[in-house]
């Protein structure tokens, strides 16, 4: 259940990664556009934010795809849609690969704080909220989206990069198998608070994400459990796509 390039309009091409936009992007953009609050004195500034939103999460991707190459693994597609991004990213199976592949995504988004902080300071001492009051609101709100995708995607809840992250470093102690059973089986539980957390806010959309989470943590679980047998000398098991979203 991942978007792939079929269906998918081909953006361009960039460090040798071919970026995607997938069509259903378009309907959910048009409806969180339109139904956002009033905020601005222009509806463009709606699209502003949402494009920003859509730019940081594909340089959150770029961070994935340009760190996987750089261990010697395979990196050259990257999905845009309506749930964020996705890197289609293959690196070598060892746990300071993955590691690396996987972190440098919220990275980017760390090292994207101070920047938005430091301009942010500079606007408010210019007087730029006076001057130009909705350039300022969508500077603020960028910089809480960039802060807000860097949380998010840290939590815990395997396939989000703080479980993969989490797998990564179990890996060391446990090997790839145990690893990814036990961060599969956090990732249900947090996916399954998510979920509830969602429906306790009447939230559709928080429902989706977690059962999108829900859905490629048990495809994950499954694979752990093929791969613990393969270990044990069964037939290697084929691994579901890898993935830094
Ligand atoms: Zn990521």
């Amino acid at each position: 259940m991942l978007p792939t390039q079929q269906g998918s309009i081909r953006l361009f091409r960039l460090l040798g990664i071919q970026v995607y936009l997938h069509w259903s992007w378009f309907f959910v953009a048009f409806y969180t556009v339109s139904t956002r609050g009033d905020q601005y004195s222009s509806p463009v500034w709606n699209i502003a934010e949402y494009l920003s939103l859509f730019l940081l999460v594909l340089m959150h991707e770029y961070g994935h795809s340009l760190a996987c190459r750089s261990t010697g693994g395979q990196a050259d597609q990257i999905v845009l849609w309506p749930l964020g991004g996705v890197a289609y990213v293959a690196p070598p199976q060892r746990p300071g690969a993955q590691l690396w592949s996987i972190a440098a995504g919220p990275m980017v988004n760390a090292l994207l704080v101070p920047v938005f902080y430091l301009a942010v300071r500079i606007a408010a001492g210019r007087g730029l909220d006076d001057t130009n009051p909705d350039l300022f609101e969508c500077l603020l709100t960028i910089q809480l989206i960039n802060l807000a995708l860097l949380i998010f995607n840290l939590l815990p809840i395997y396939p989000l990069d703080g479980g993969q992250i989490l797998r990564s470093v179990l890996w060391y102690f446990v090997g790839p198998a145990n690893s990814l059973i036990v961060a599969t089986v956090i990732g249900f539980l947090g996916g399954a608070a998510f979920f509830a957390y969602g429906a306790y806010q009447g939230s559709t959309w928080n429902m989706v994400l977690a059962g999108f989470l829900l859905f490629n943590c048990w495809k994950s679980f499954q694979f752990a459990r093929q791969l613990r047998g393969h270990l044990r000398n069964l037939p290697p098991p084929v691994p579901p796509a890898a993935f830094g979203s």
